[in-house]
C-alpha cells in the first residue's frame, strides 16, 4: 500500500536490471528459474522436498524447500543484499517465496543466525529481516529463538568437520518457545546444507516436534 503510493510519486527501478517500473521486473521475475523438488542432502527427487528415508536416518531436517537457483537474477538480488536497498531486496524474495511455496499454518519461522561477524560488518541479520518479512504476509509468527556464537571460521573443508563445528556454534535461547513445535527455518542461500542441518538438529535436541526449511535460493 505505501509501496504503491510512494511509486506515484518515485517510481521503482527494478533491483536486479535498474529498468523503471516495478522493484522486480517481468523479465527479471522470469529469471528466477523454479527447480525440481529434490532431496537436500543426496539431491534424489522428491515430493515437496522432503529429506528422503535414507538421509533422514541421519538428518534432522524434514524436508527443505528452495524458491529458486542461486544464479543470474537471484546472485545479484541476494549480492545487493549487502550493500544497499536490503529492505526493498527482502521485500522482493519474501514475495517471490510466499508466491512460490506453502507455509503450514501449524508452525513457527526461525531464521538461520548469520555469523556475527558478518552482521556486524553489514549492521544486519538478513534471515533475521526475512523471517520477519515472511511472518507478515503468513499466519506464522517468527521468533528468534536461536542464537549463535563466534566467528564463521573455515575448519577444514570435510562435511563431517564443518558439521560439528556448526553444532557447537548454534544454540536455544529460548527454548519454552521450541519444545513441542513445528520450525520452518528460514535462510537466504542453502549451499551444501550443513548449516540448516546443524541448526535443526540443535532445535531437535531443544524438543522441536518436526523442522522443515525454507530457503530462498539453492546454490
Ligand atoms: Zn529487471
Ligand atoms: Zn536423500
Amino acid at each position: 500500500m505505501l509501496d504503491s503510493l510512494i511509486s506515484l510519486f518515485a517510481p521503482h527501478h527494478c533491483l536486479a536490471c535498474g529498468k523503471e517500473g516495478k522493484l522486480l521486473c517481468s523479465t527479471c521475475a522470469h529469471n528466477l528459474p523454479r527447480l525440481p523438488e529434490r532431496c537436500y542432502r543426496c539431491h534424489a527427487l522428491s515430493t515437496d522436498g522432503k529429506t528422503c528415508t535414507t538421509c533422514r536416518s541421519s538428518s534432522a531436517l524434514y524436508s527443505v524447500r528452495v524458491a529458486t537457483a542461486y544464479r543470474d537474477v537471484a546472485k545479484d538480488l541476494v549480492w545487493k543484499l549487502k550493500f544497499a536497498h536490503a529492505r526493498s531486496v527482502i521485500n522482493e524474495m519474501g514475495r517471490v517465496m510466499n508466491e512460490r511455496l506453502d507455509f503450514p499454518e501449524d508452525a513457527v519461522v526461525i531464521h538461520v543466525p548469520t555469523a556475527t561477524s558478518r552482521v556486524r560488518q553489514r549492521g544486519f541479520d538478513q534471515a533475521s529481516l526475512l523471517a520477519r518479512r515472511l511472518a507478515r504476509s503468513t499466519p506464522l509468527t517468527h521468533i528468534g529463538a536461536l542464537a549463535r556464537r563466534g566467528q564463521e571460521r573455515q575448519v577444514g573443508s570435510g562435511r563431517k568437520e564443518r558439521f560439528e563445528h556448526l553444532l557447537s556454534a548454534f544454540w536455544v535461547q529460548r527454548p519454552e518457545l521450541v519444545a513441542g513445535k513445528h520450525i520452518i527455518l528460514i535462510d537466504d542461500v542453502i549451499t551444501t546444507g550443513a548449516t540448516l542441518e546443524a541448526a535443526a538438529s540443535v532445535l531437535r535436541k531443544a524438543g522441536a516436534k518436526r523442522v522443515d526449511a525454507v530457503v530462498f535460493a539453492q546454490a
